[in-house]
């Protein structure tokens, strides 16, 4: 039994310690209570302070979840159903002490159906491991959060999106069916692998995005894509955020199919330039993907370019070259890392409002004044074809008055962006971060999901903390 120094001592259930032997007896080496490997299992990646697990089971299949969640159901332990850790809203701290179940090693493509364009796969096979088994088939899992060791199980549970949304859409259209453990042990697949179906309550897409806190999942079939005969890559440069944004929603008002279209603002793009060696004008720009055929794509382009430059755009060009294409990319991708890497000693706070596409250039301009009016360094990065943005708050790790100033700038943000009819997350969910926003958004709404939540578990042993706080 581990010492509790970090676990919330004083309301640790009474079986806690039992439920921990019971599961050694029966996990071995597979349950870990060492401290660095629980710390590991907590919250590590954003300001909010990590809370540990008491022990970390790591699972190997469904059956092994249901034994796991029977033996916490039985002395009321939470468990805290863990995929790679990257979610930035403490959705894996414990902050009632309890099991991280980590399903890391459930990784297995169980069945690929290529003429159906779906695959099944283990919740805890990581996104990117999943494309490079893909790779020879000439079709692809489009979902791409930021990181390549999100898991489909993480990403399904957050509801996650990211770059190619804006053509492909979210977890929540690219799953097609589920398993999954209840809190008391049942075993449900809520779909087969039908396109559609009108088969009873939408259990699929209630688990998608529930944060862990109504099951947890342990298969998932997922819609794949053929992968476009032709994809052209493009930047754009624009004098002002604001001739970006109005580029974004008449290229969306259009029907432009855009595969992918981010902004990233000027000190992004200067931090981007230094950590890739890229030699970008330090400008609003916008990186772009364009997927089709050769013919459709270059006229997709040329209509972009077109469009772009009417709006003021100042330099615009465009590659095939697949190298290039990646070399951009994961520039994007690893936005978060070298903003950290260009401010030293300091640390983001990720916001990530979404707000109709139309309010997106509003929304944005409003909130380029705020920063400015608080004296906050925030260089704003975003799916912008989704009208989803992220304003990176930096701050000293440790200064709780600076902290207490992005703060403040991240609720008026996200409340800004709710007055516009979006909303406070577009896609990195609420976990403990974001419970009071979800309430300023949601309002009744939030009891109905607590109604939910008591429904399916009563004892609220799945994932406690997380969302909202229990009545
Ligand atoms: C650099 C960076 C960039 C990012 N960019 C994006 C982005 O563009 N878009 C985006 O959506 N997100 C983004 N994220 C956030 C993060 O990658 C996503 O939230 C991702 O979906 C989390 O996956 P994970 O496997 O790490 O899940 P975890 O962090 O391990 O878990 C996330 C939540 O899901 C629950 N959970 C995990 N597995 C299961 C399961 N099998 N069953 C039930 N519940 C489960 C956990 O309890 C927790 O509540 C980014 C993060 C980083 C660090």
């Amino acid at each position: 039994m581990p010492s509790d120094p970090m676990s919330a001592g004083n309301s640790v259930p009474e079986g806690l310690s039992t439920a921990i032997s019971l599961l050694k007896q029966r996990f071995g080496e597979r349950l870990v209570t060492n401290e660095d490997v629980r710390r590991q299992h907590a919250n590590t990646l954003t300001w909010i302070e990590g809370e540990p697990p008491d022990a970390v089971v790591l699972a190997g299949s469904t059956q092994e979840v249901t034994e796991v969640v029977g033996v916490a159901a039985r002395f009321g332990v939470p468990i805290i159903p863990f995929g790679a850790g990257t979610s930035l809203e403490g959705h894996v701290n414990a902050p009632r002490g309890g099991i991280c179940l980590d399903l890391s090693r459930m990784d297995n493509v169980l069945r690929l159906n290529a003429e159906d364009l779906d695959c099944t796969v283990e919740a805890g096979l990581p996104r990117g491991r999943l494309n490079t088994y893909l790779r020879d088939t000439g079709l692809f899992f489009p979902v791409d959060p930021g990181t390549e060791e999100a898991t489909i199980g993480g990403m399904a549970s957050t509801r996650a999106s990211g770059t190619t949304t804006v053509r492909y859409g979210t977890m929540r259209e690219n799953v097609i069916s589920l398993k999954a453990v209840l809190a008391d042990g049942r075993v449900i697949e809520t779909g087969g692998r039908a396109r559609k179906s009108a088969a009873g309550y939408d259990l699929t897409h209630l688990l998608v995005g529930s944060e862990g806190t109504l099951g947890i999942i342990t298969e998932v079939t997922l819609r794949l894509h053929g992968v476009p005969e032709c994809i052209i890559a493009a930047v754009a440069g624009f004098p002002t955020l604001a001739s970006a944004c109005d580029t974004t929603m008449a290229a969306i008002a259009m029907g432009l199919g855009l595969a992918r279209i981010e902004l990233l603002d000027p000190l992004v793009i200067g931090a981007v330039n230094k950590h890739a060696g890229l030699t970008l004008d330090p400008l609003p720009t916008l990186f772009l993907e364009f997927h089709g055929t050769p013919a459709a794509a270059r006229e997709q382009v040329a209509t972009f370019e077109e469009i772009a430059r009417s709006e003021g755009a100042t330099s615009f060009s465009s590659a095939v070259d697949e190298a290039e294409r990646k070399r951009l990319w994961k520039a994007r991708h690893d936005a978060l890392w070298t903003v950290r890497e260009a401010w030293p000693g300091r640390t983001v706070l990720v916001t990530d409002v979404c707000v109709p596409v139309s309010r997106l250039a509003e929304c944005i301009a409003e909130t380029e004044i705020d920063i400015a009016a608080s004296g906050l360094t925030a260089p704003i990065v975003g799916h912008v074809g989704d009208g989803n943005f992220h304003a990176l708050a930096l701050h000293r790790p440790g200064d709780a008055e600076e902290l207490a100033k992005v703060l403040a700038f991240a609720e008026r943000l996200a409340t800004r962006a709710i007055a516009m009819e979006g909303t406070c997350t577009g896609e990195h969910g609420i976990g403990q971060g974001k419970k009071r926003l979800l309430q300023i958004e949601r309002g009744e709404a939030v009891s109905t999901m607590a109604s939910i939540k008591s429904a399916l578990d009563p004892m609220g042993i799945l994932n406690p903390g997380k969302v909202f706080d229990r009545p």
